[in-house]
Order: C-alpha cells, then sequence, then structure tokens
C-alpha cells in the first residue's frame, strides 16, 4: 500500500502493552472479559478492606438498566470447561438473548431425559463485574466475580432483608453518588484443590460521609464493554472439541458409569445398541456432510469437514449417504 507523506504523518500509531504482557506471563486471560484502556482489576485479598461501590453510565446490552442510566453491576452468564483447555465462555443465550449451542444441547439432553447430574455442568452460570473504589489508594478498580457466594448476592440478600425489617430502602441506596455507603468486605484465605485464594465471607455497608463527585461517572469503566463474547460458531467448534468434565469439576463425583469416555472420540464403541451405524459413516446431519466417530447407546458423535464434532447426535436427526458418494462434498471445494 503506497500512502504520500501527509497521510503517513496523519497515521496515529497505537503500541501494545508489553508490561501488561509481562505481568500476565504465560496465563491464559479468560475469554469471558477483559480490561479496556488502562483500567485494572481490584484483586481481593485476606482481611478487612473498604471500598466504594462506583456507579457508571449504562452502555448496551446490561439487563438490568437502559442505556444511559446510572447502575452499579453487569451481570453476565458463562460456561466453565468448555473445549480442550477447559476453558469459561460467554453464554450468549443468557447474556445477550442470542443462540447459544451449549444451550442448545443442554435443551436436547434434556428432551432425551439425559440425567441431570450428566447434564448440569452445562449449565449457565452468573457473574458480574462491579467498579470498586479502594478506601486505600482511592483507585477505581474492576471487579468480576461470580454471583451467588460473592458480593453479588451478599448485597442482594442484605438489602432483601432490610426491607423486610423496617420497610426502608436506605440500603438500596447504596451505589448513589449521595447518600451512598461504604462497603467493609472481609474476606479468608480458603484452599481449594491444592491453590489458596482470599475468599469473600462478609460484606457489611458502612456510613459514608462524603458523597461521590459527579465527575466519578467519567472516570470509572463501562462495564458493559468489558464482555467478551465468542461467536456462535466458534464456541460450537471449541465445545465440540472438548471432553465432559464430569469428574474434573465434581470431586465428590467417583462413580466409574459417568465415566468422560462417554464423550470420547477415540474410544471406539463396542456396546452399540444400534446396528444402522458404525464408525467412519458419512452421514448427513443438518444439512451438513459428518463422519460418524462414535456411537453411544442412544446417540452419536459426528466430525464435519471442519474438523467440528457435534456430539450426543440422535438416530433420527441424521441420515446415512450412501457408500458410493461418500467423498464430502466440502472438501472438493
Ligand atoms: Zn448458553
Amino acid at each position: 500500500m503506497n500512502l504520500n507523506k501527509r497521510e503517513k504523518e496523519k497515521r496515529q500509531i497505537r503500541y501494545s502493552d508489553a508490561k501488561k504482557i509481562a505481568e500476565q506471563g504465560d496465563k491464559v486471560r479468560s475469554r469471558t472479559w477483559q480490561l479496556p484502556g488502562n483500567f485494572e482489576e481490584y484483586k481481593l485479598e485476606n482481611g478487612k478492606h473498604v471500598v466504594d461501590v462506583v456507579p457508571y453510565v449504562v452502555g448496551k446490552g446490561n439487563p438490568k438498566a437502559d442505556e444511559g442510566m446510572v447502575h452499579y453491576e453487569r451481570r453476565y452468564y458463562i460456561h466453565s470447561n468448555v473445549g480442550p483447555n477447559q476453558e469459561k465462555v460467554i453464554c450468549p443465550a443468557q447474556t445477550f438473548g442470542d443462540s447459544c449451542p451449549i444451550c442448545e444441547e443442554m435443551a436436547r439432553q434434556t428432551r432425551r431425559g439425559v440425567d441431570w447430574e450428566k447434564r448440569k455442568w452445562m449449565r449457565p452460570q452468573m457473574r458480574q463485574l462491579w467498579n470498586l473504589r479502594s478506601k486505600e489508594d482511592g483507585i477505581i478498580r474492576v471487579f468480576e466475580q461470580a454471583y451467588y457466594r460473592g458480593l453479588g448476592e451478599m448485597i442482594d440478600d442484605q438489602i432483601n432483608s432490610d426491607e423486610q425489617e423496617d420497610g426502608k430502602e436506605e440500603l438500596s441506596n447504596f451505589f448513589k453518588l449521595e447518600n451512598g455507603k461504604s462497603l467493609k468486605l472481609f474476606a479468608k484465605e480458603e484452599n481449594f484443590k491444592g491453590f489458596t485464594y482470599a475468599k469473600l465471607v462478609q460484606v457489611d455497608f458502612i456510613e459514608r460521609k462524603e458523597p461521590l463527585s459527579e465527575d466519578i461517572l467519567d472516570e470509572v469503566c463501562c462495564l458493559d464493554d468489558c464482555l467478551v463474547c465468542q461467536s456462535y460458531d466458534q464456541i460450537k467448534k471449541l465445545f465440540g472439541q472438548g471432553e465432559s468434565p464430569d469428574e474434573v469439576v465434581e470431586p465428590e463425583n467417583t462413580s466409574d458409569t459417568t465415566s468422560s469416555n462417554h464423550f470420547d472420540e477415540d474410544n471406539d464403541t463396542q456396546s452399540s445398541n444400534n446396528s444402522e451405524f458404525k464408525v467412519g459413516d458419512v452421514v448427513d446431519y443438518e444439512g451438513t456432510r459428518c463422519t460418524v466417530t462414535k456411537i453411544q447407546e442412544d446417540s452419536l458423535t459426528l466430525k464435519d469437514s471442519e474438523g467440528g464434532f457435534h456430539k450426543w447426535v440422535e438416530f433420527s436427526d441424521v441420515e446415512k449417504v450412501d457408500s458410493d458418494e461418500e467423498v464430502p462434498e466440502t472438501s472438493q471445494r
């Protein structure tokens, strides 16, 4: 591309951030959210810490407040343990009302009467983003946490019990610039599968004498801009590459009958009750030419020409392709 001198002078160079990259090291960054601009993450530390929940002017898609309103959190939903690296992905259905291949798969399994214990790992879980201003250094940082047993649920519980007891709605003003509250967070060291982390155990509302300045609305992060959602096809592909994490996520589940080889495409079946299909068969599934890679008792695992896997496909949803036209159409183009 030939740019003349004037155009070259106008070009804005945007550098990547080596400091941030160095800090992250080889950690795989969550695929569900990111920090825009120069915002830092609020990391919970053991002990007591006083913070203000700083409200922000809502951007696009917040399910609890219209664009332009001043609100205090951004909730979203994730699926965990997706793909070979057991990643988290945003659930587009629960978060944005779009189609989600994992929710669709869960619905298919529900219709087929698959046991909840075997499909519950796919359920979407709610998480939240917050702007927290530390009383210690005055810096506003973005905090991300699961709703249940987290800051979100603890705040809701207190607001609910407050209203029930004396009819006042004082606590529900906690995030407002005037008459708001500060929060005292208490976190304790907790062990989980060999690593330790600071677990939030208590949240108390405390008086905040000084109101927050209106200018702070220009300084906070627009939490709606933090979410990173992959496309339907990206999630479907990633989902198809993984295995059931039945045994990984539920340490108490030691039953051999829930073995993850139910989903293992390399584990050739010997116990198929269905003689119609065999591994290697070419079939049509939802308009796509696929190869059968595994046969379960009541469903098939298929691989399409782009390498994506389709799991738990019912026999009635596929049509066998005659052997004399077994070359997948897509591979010829
Ligand atoms: Zn979903």
